[in-house]
């Protein structure tokens, strides 16, 4: 019972997740608006934007232009999904889970974006850094989070790291190796 409520809040949350791929580089809302196909622009219904399950029904094409829609979006789906459940079966019912969950999809939105676009959006990493330290504080938490001395030391180091390797790859090669994203990203 539990495992399907969690595929079920997985595919949404995936769902939205491709949301933010497709929105956040094009610097438009994720929140408002309905979905529209990329290809037609024309609304799409709620029962053809179900998690994976729609993209097989309507065998893979857009119902209103029968253009091809990517598949990346079960893909993104898929892997929240899995993501879910399988922390879930290691931490359970539990406020680690939930952090890790967040995490998790920070991650799958942060790859997509950047396989494309090559940017990782501000967006996505500070709250991610903000909400990795402010769990420092909360008492009990699995002891896979650190103290928040030590939660602040890994994001300094993170960035540090990153910064450390684009500026000297920039002394070397002349050119830009990584962005500061990937910098944020680490921290
Ligand atoms: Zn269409």
């Amino acid at each position: 019972m539990d495992l399907i409520f969690l595929i079920i809040i997985g595919g949404l949350w995936g769902s939205f997740a491709n949301v933010c791929i497709v929105r956040l580089p094009e610097d438009k809302g994720v929140v408002s608006g309905r979905s529209n196909c990329p290809k037609c622009k024309k609304q799409i219904n709620w029962y053809d934007n179900i998690p994976i399950i729609s993209y097989f029904i309507l065998n893979g094409k857009c119902r209103k232009c029968k253009k091809p829609i990517s598949f990346q979006y079960v893909v993104v789906e898929l892997l929240s999904i899995v993501s879910f459940v399988t922390i879930y079966l290691i931490y359970g019912f539990s406020l680690t889970t939930l952090l890790l969950i967040i995490l998790s999809l920070g991650f799958i939105i942060i790859f997509f974006i950047d396989l494309k676009h090559f940017i990782i959006p501000d967006v996505i990493t500070f709250p991610l850094m903000a909400l990795g330290f402010i769990k420092s504080f909360i008492p009990n938490l699995d002891p896979i989070f650190p103290y928040y001395v030590l939660s602040l030391i890994g994001g300094v180091f993170g960035y540090g790291i990153i910064w450390g390797i684009i500026f000297f790859y920039k002394q070397v090669k002349k050119k830009e190796g990584m962005g500061l994203g990937d910098a944020k990203l680490l921290a």
